[in-house]
């Protein structure tokens, strides 16, 4: 049944637009872009003009690419799938057969554009990134970057702080920085626009957000998933660079940044920024006291035996690419100094779990008998398998003793505003087609991101040459514990 979102500002009008999709016949395509376009119409956002042209190499016709995006809608779009409503979707569906790499298979592309300079022209490249930079080329080279246009770039974007500077000049050759929209799609999501809501909206948080008053910082990025066929990718890749580069970064982005001065895009990332610039380098031997490296064995997740990363299709033999990843990661800046901020994320964990915990100081005299142990003030910004924000404090248990217990004050988002929520690439969808660049990774920003991962990297090949193998189906390898129990914390929900 189509479930209608009542909320005004998504159901706004948008300008006309043709959306071209690079790999518009690809996983990214099909899973998560296609739905959340179709969600989009279904709210009636859609100028009735709009179109959306599918791109990849395979020839196909129209019909049988809107019934395999159908398919996908149906499967996808789950609960908000209607077929009256996908009748006028499937009417804004095209494809073309053309090849990034061959600038001469341009035309067809070029004919479908011709006439419509004026609309938001948006050139989404959802495909390898190595082949970003000879795309804007081909795309330069045939006239088709106008003014209205708008390039988008998923992640990972490059392997390091030289090949993302390779493709970012590529791109720039033709796109203006403004018209260039860098997915994190993690920014996308309704729990991390609550978190700026929180802090931004509220006057309570802020005098507490700081050291002093806050103890330890926790971000937690699980999978239960493996590879999924995408061994041979992975490997290129590992957790630093899929999950900590980007994801793990940009969300300690959020937590430590200053308040920006405006709701501009420029005033929150230019704060983003120093974030990543005030990270303390982890480099050379110090990687062996600050990060932890793993690789999945093979073990049980819900309960189904198996395998472990080395026997997954396409890993080559004693690979030594890392599946998790957790680090202690310092800021130095007035607000941060002397406050950890532990990352974790790894693939073949024991739950799907996305979350930031910030523990505060404890009471500084304790007046009262508790249960057991210590129980500080916990605020948890859940953000999968569900969005919530729960603050953990000390209640009296009732009875005639005065014995506290820590008790959740807790703001489910689904059950406090009734209404579906907006996918993350619904967001960041519409931001494109409106231009805001908010939620989108700068060029400054993405440089600063590597230039502290790459050393990580570095330091791992020259003092600690294999991963720490864990079982699949654990919380990652022992050493994870050990990390941060040597500052005297536990992991959220481990100790
Ligand atoms: P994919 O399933 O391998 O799809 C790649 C797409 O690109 C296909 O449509 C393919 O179609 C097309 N393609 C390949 N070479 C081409 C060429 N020379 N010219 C034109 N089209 C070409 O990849 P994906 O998983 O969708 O990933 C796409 C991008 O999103 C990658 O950058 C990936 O890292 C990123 N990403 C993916 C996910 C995910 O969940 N899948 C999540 C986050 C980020 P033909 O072979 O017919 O040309």
């Amino acid at each position: 049944m189509f479930v209608p979102l009542s909320e005004n500002d998504y159901m706004e009008t948008l300008r006309d637009f043709d959306l071209v999709l690079f790999g518009g016949t690809g996983d990214l395509a099909m899973r998560k872009l296609l739905p959340a376009m179709y969600r989009r119409h279904a709210a009636g956002q859609f100028p009735a003009t709009a179109r959306i042209l599918g791109v990849a190499r395979g020839e196909r016709s129209r019909e049988s690419y809107i019934a395999e995006v159908e398919k996908s809608c149906r499967e996808h779009a789950q609960a908000v799938f209607d077929a009256s409503q996908w009748q006028g979707f499937a009417q804004m569906l095209h494809y073309a057969a053309v090849d990034v790499s061959r600038p001469e298979s341009f035309g067809a592309l070029a004919a479908f554009l011709q006439g419509r300079e004026e609309v938001a022209r948006i050139f989404f490249l959802s495909m390898a990134p190595s082949l970003f930079a000879g795309a804007c080329d081909a795309i330069g080279a045939a006239g088709l970057a106008t003014p209205e246009s708008r390039v988008v770039l998923e992640k990972p974007l490059g392997q390091d702080r030289a090949s993302a500077e390779k493709i970012n000049q590529h791109v720039a050759a033709w796109f203006g920085e403004s018209q260039i929209f860098r997915i994190d799609h993690y920014l996308g999501k309704e729990a991390v626009q609550n978190l700026l809501a929180l802090r931004f909206g509220n006057a309570l948080f802020e005098p507490l957000w700081r050291r002093g008053r806050i103890r330890h910082v926790q971000i937690t990025v699980a999978e239960t998933l493996g590879m999924e066929g995408r061994g041979p990718f992975y490997d290129q890749t590992g957790a630093l660079r899929d999950m900590v580069q980007n994801h793990l970064l940009q969300l300690l982005c959020i937590i430590a940044m200053e308040p920006p001065t405006s709701s501009d895009p420029d005033a929150m990332r230019d704060e983003k920024l120093k974030v990543l610039r005030a990270l303390r380098p982890i480099a050379g031997a110090d990687v062996l006291a600050k990060t932890v490296r793993g690789q999945y064995k093979a073990g049980a997740v819900g309960g189904q035996p198996v395998r472990g990363y080395l026997e997954e299709e396409g890993v080559p033999p004693g690979s030594t690419t890392e599946t998790f990843v957790a680090l202690k990661a310092e800021i130095d800046t007035w607000r941060w100094a002397g406050v950890p901020f532990y990352l974790r994320t790894g693939k073949r964990l024991q739950e799907k779990l996305s979350e930031i915990v910030m523990t505060f100081e404890d009471v500084p005299h304790r007046i009262f008998q508790t249960t057991v142990g210590q129980h500080p003030n916990r605020l948890t910004i859940l953000l999968s398998p569900r969005d919530a924000i729960t603050l953990t404090v000390q209640a009296k248990s009732p009875g005639e003793t005065m014995l506290l217990k820590p008790v959740n004050l807790s703001l489910d988002l689904v059950e406090s505003f009734k209404v579906r929520q907006l996918d993350a690439y619904e967001r960041l969808l519409t931001d494109i087609i409106k231009g805001n660049l908010t939620l989108f990774m700068r060029r400054d920003e993405l440089d600063a991101a590597w230039r502290w991962i790459d050393p990580i990297r570095e330091g791992w090949q020259a003092h600690d040459r294999a991963p720490r193998q864990y079982t699949a189906g654990s919380w990652g390898p022992s050493a994870a514990t050990s990390l941060i129990s040597r500052d005297g914390f536990d992991w959220n929900g481990e100790g």
